[in-house]
């Protein structure tokens, strides 16, 4: 492939639709979407310069798995493109990033329902988990990356364990995806070095859909000298950190009356403030958090991932994304594991942070988190969450449909019922958009949905092998991974 459309280190992609440098419309062009609108960045409006808006009559033309231009249709005359895909009457949009989840956790989905947060730890989850083989999970991730591309998510942050069969998945399904094999300190340092080595490994796996993270976690399962530790590879390494941290208003209380700081607290005497980090969840950052994370994000160092339904179901309260905005911090929508969340549909979860930020976080405000706002933060925040954001860095960048991003993209089908009329894009994604929606979907160049169809992985074949497993895997009476302390 012509390794001409990767812009120099360091520079931005312009925004909005624009010629790529790749030597004029449709030449050496690998994948043409023709005749779509397009959600582009760039336009202004509720998030200032960054802003989206909607592009229509637009092609989208990709080179070497690259986006390398979205504008008017060119002259196709004598252009002979690799593939074609006809985008009229389809909304290409930034295919969905979500940013933490366990995928394989699709195998316990609805075997732990309505307990409290240390019923669902200590009898149900972690009991369970301890059954894991690596082939039940690789089972369980194939599973998960078919419910995610379907729906047109393409990149997901995953944080559990037997990762290389997680990997296999991805490389399996065509999905993007960033690993991280999950630590505990009971795991001595042993898990440190399994996690270490794995990232390693497998960073730039896949053709470069897999990029990794070290991932202990969380505080209250590993101790501040292992976090540090954690923190000393990742500067060493170059690696991200993904953890869980200040889940819920319990977890902060009970820090404080341990260790005199809160989990944001513990984290930055640890060093890991200072590393590019994700935080999953916060539902319980408080007020003396901020300038802490404020300080991170103006490096570009932390992003936060929110999951809204999941907190709905659990009672959890929900992430301060207003107070996170307001110190600069990017929040990325998340599901988290289909055995809290119910499944992994991440429309589901932009129009739920709509909701319950309009309620909730904005303190009974309507005109806090548009449908704009939603939108921004499930394209451009959930990407620099990811620290996926910098076109120019070894890990590049999603999230946008922009010369220089990779090309994933999803194709909304807008002809259903429950779509039309369509008075404003936005509203019709954040509210009326299903994953059932989506029609052809796209990831680093390569159609992997087409017509609704998954052409990489056969499902039934998957649950076949599945079915039998199921009893010895919920099984209870076998252990347990950890037991949960807050
Ligand atoms: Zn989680």
């Amino acid at each position: 492939m012509p390794g001409v459309d990767q812009p120099p280190p360091g520079t931005s992609p312009p925004d909005g639709p624009t010629d790529g440098p790749t030597g004029g419309p449709g030449q050496g062009v690998d994948l043409r979407i023709e005749g779509c609108t397009a959600l582009v960045h760039g336009l202004g409006g509720d998030e200032g310069p960054g802003g989206i808006g909607f592009a229509e009559g637009v092609d989208l033309e990709v080179v070497g798995g690259l986006i390398a231009r979205v504008g008017p249709p060119a002259d196709r005359s004598g252009a002979v493109p690799g593939e074609v895909v006809d985008g009229r009457g389809l909304l290409a949009v930034p295919g969905l990033v979500n940013c933490h989840t366990h995928a394989a956790m699709v195998l316990f989905r609805g075997a732990a329902e309505d307990v409290d947060v240390h019923t669902w730890f200590n009898e149900r989850i972690w009991p369970m988990e301890s059954n894991l083989t690596e082939r039940d999970v690789e089972l369980g991730a194939l599973l998960a990356c078919a419910e995610m591309l379907l729906g047109g998510t393409t990149t997901f942050a995953d944080h559990y364990f037997h990762m290389d069969a997680v990997a296999r998945a991805v490389e399996v399904s065509g999905a993007r995806a960033d690993l991280g094999w999950a630590a505990f300190s009971t795991d001595g340092e042993a898990g440190r070095e399994r996690g270490l080595d794995f990232a390693l490994r497998r960073r730039g796996g896949a053709g470069g859909r897999i990029t990794t993270s070290l991932a202990p976690h969380a505080p209250y399962t590993v101790t501040e000298p292992d976090l540090a530790a954690f923190a000393a590879l990742a500067r060493e390494h170059e690696l991200p950190v993904h953890l869980h941290a200040a889940e819920t208003a319990e977890q902060t209380r009970a820090s404080v009356a341990r260790t005199g700081a809160t989990p944001m607290q513990v984290l930055d005497r640890a060093g890991l403030l200072d590393v590019p980090l994700l935080v999953a969840h916060g539902t319980g950052i408080v007020e003396p958090d901020l300038p802490l994370l404020a300080r991170a994000a103006e490096r570009g160092l932390v992003g936060v991932a929110s999951s809204p339904r999941f907190y709905l179901k659990a009672a959890h309260g929900t992430t301060p994304v207003r107070a996170l905005r307001g110190a600069g911090v990017p929040v990325g929508l998340a599901t988290d594991g289909a055995a809290s969340n119910g499944d992994l549909d991440l429309w589901a979860s932009l129009e739920v942070t709509s909701l319950v930020q309009k309620s909730l976080g904005g303190e009974g405000d309507p005109t806090w988190m548009t449908s704009r706002q939603v939108l921004h933060h499930a394209t451009t925040q959930s990407a620099q969450a990811l620290h996926l954001a910098d076109a120019g860095s070894a890990r590049g960048a999603v999230g946008r449909l922009a010369p220089g991003h990779r090309a994933d993209v999803a194709l909304v089908d807008l002809s259903a019922p429950h779509l039309q009329p369509v008075h404003d894009l936005a509203a019709t994604l954040v509210h009326a958009t299903r994953p059932g929606d989506v029609r052809h979907v796209v990831v680093d160049g390569r159609v992997v949905v087409r017509d609704r169809r998954l052409l990489t992985v056969d499902v039934p074949a998957v649950l076949e092998e599945l079915r039998p497993r199921l009893a010895a895997l919920t099984r209870r009476d076998a252990g347990r991974v950890q037991t949960y302390q807050p």
